[in-house]
């Protein structure tokens, strides 16, 4: 089964499963998602749509398809497989027994909107910057950017929606629809804009206290501290955003029996998916926390995602993953998304090269799905639905698609990076780039 989109390669796999046991086969099965690009990209793209796969127990071989040399798909791949292997002796997860999801077919979780979160908001991406270095200039680090010149902000289409600064004692005004979000005790004592400030609480402080915020209210919650009453205190409050927390080992499953337990109950409130790490290296960061909540906004779980990590990974690599987790499980689309087949035999022209041009020249055409194929013979089919596509048709020769239709046939390989902008000012899909 081959899709480069991760929430069709993952739903059109599961329904494959499913007609196999109706039919009682049991014939071992290789995914991966194809065509899934380069670079950090094709990580986070390939973890979402394998571990959400892998976490269920579906796959015996895989396939991680970059646009790289073939020899660095296998450490990739390795890394996917070992994070999976050994979850069997993890804490028990109740058996869910009334299957409210569709596992073919997307559909979001049905939630209250509080303030910017839940309801027809998108999932909101949620920066820690507690135990950073704190100055206005930092916060650069979750995509906010302070131009003290002309004192203001900039923000890019990755720009964290929250800052968790814990007990820090931050003193400036808050920009548009962002927020900060501070621990309770701090939050009580805080002076300032409380329209933009809010309380992180535990749920035993949630049930003690009395002075909590009259607009948006952070709980932490684990799945074991949910019962009935807490479903029933909780779903009287409209100000109520949950903050997911796991120590399971299949930290993945137990978020999703959280999530039933919510739909069984008519639960509407809100749900941040929030996972912890301790990496030191930044592509592991990244393929575990992809591979453990990609699977959930595949499946229209999560109203927001808040990862941190205690290792030595860069602040901003981290929001940044977030992003491309949303992304890459389509659940909020923030950039340019290619799609890029590994190249073979059959290709041409050096595609890496090729790709990453194309990535600078058009990576801020947010919503924008760009392809670029090796060759004429599966490059068109495989590269579904994208927007605009770059293919390969022989020595020093490309054609130019507008979705599925070849616009410009057999041109010369050094004009048509260009021509292929101009394709796209043509149909209306350019802007310029930010200044920042
Ligand atoms: S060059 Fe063609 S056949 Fe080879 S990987 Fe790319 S699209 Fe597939």
């Amino acid at each position: 089964m081959k899709a480069s989109n991760a929430q069709i390669m993952v739903q059109s796999t599961r329904l494959l499963v499913n007609k196999m046991l109706e039919e009682d086969m049991h014939y071992p099965l290789h995914i991966g998602v194809t065509e899934a690009g380069e670079g950090e990209d094709g990580r986070i793209k390939s973890a979402v749509g394998t571990g959400a796969l892998l976490a269920d127990g579906i796959g015996d071989t895989v396939r991680i398809s970059l646009t790289e040399d073939p020899e660095r798909e296998i450490p990739v791949a390795k890394k996917i497989v070992d994070y999976f292997s050994g979850r069997g002796n993890h804490n028990p997860i109740k058996a869910i027994h009334d299957y409210q999801l569709n596992p073919f077919q997307y559909k979001k979780r049905i939630t209250n909107s509080v303030n910017n979160a839940g309801g027809k908001h998108p999932p909101l991406v949620i920066s820690d910057l507690s135990k950073a270095e704190f100055s206005i200039e930092s916060l650069v680090m979750a995509g906010w950017f302070y131009k003290s010149s002309v004192k203001n902000w900039i923000f890019s289409d990755i720009a964290a929606d929250y800052l968790y600064l814990g007990d820090i004692n931050y003193k400036f005004d808050i920009p548009g629809e962002k927020g900060i979000i501070l621990e309770y005790g701090r939050w009580k004592e805080f002076r300032g804009n409380k329209n933009k400030c809010f309380p992180l609480l535990s749920l035993a402080d949630y049930f003690k206290e009395q002075g909590i915020s009259d607009k948006m209210n952070f709980i932490k919650i684990y799945y074991n501290e949910l019962n009935d009453s807490v479903i029933k205190k909780l779903t009287g409050d409209s100000t109520i955003v949950l903050v997911l927390e796991t120590s399971n080992i299949n930290g993945f499953a137990e978020q999703r029996a959280f999530f039933y337990e919510l739909i069984r109950a008519k639960c509407n409130i809100p749900v941040i998916i929030k996972r912890n790490y301790n990496e030191n290296n930044k592509e592991d960061f990244q393929l575990k926390s992809a591979a453990d909540t990609g699977g959930l906004f595949l499946d229209g779980l999560g109203d927001g995602i808040w990862l941190t990590n205690t290792g030595n990974v860069e602040l901003r690599d981290i929001y940044k993953t977030a992003f491309g987790i949303l992304q890459a499980s389509r659940a909020r689309i923030s950039r340019t998304e290619y799609i890029s087949c590994p190249s073979c035999g059959r290709t041409n022209f050096n595609i890496q090269e090729v790709a990453s041009k194309i990535r600078s020249r058009t990576s801020h055409l947010t919503g924008l799905k760009i392809a670029v194929m090796g060759c004429i013979v599966n490059g068109p089919g495989e590269m579904a639905d994208a927007d605009y596509g770059y293919v390969g048709v022989g020595k020093n020769k490309v054609s130019l698609y507008k979705a599925r239709l070849a616009v410009k046939k057999n041109i010369q390989e050094e004009e048509a990076v260009d021509e292929l902008i101009s394709i796209i000012k043509e149909n209306g899909d350019w802007r310029e780039p930010p200044e920042i």
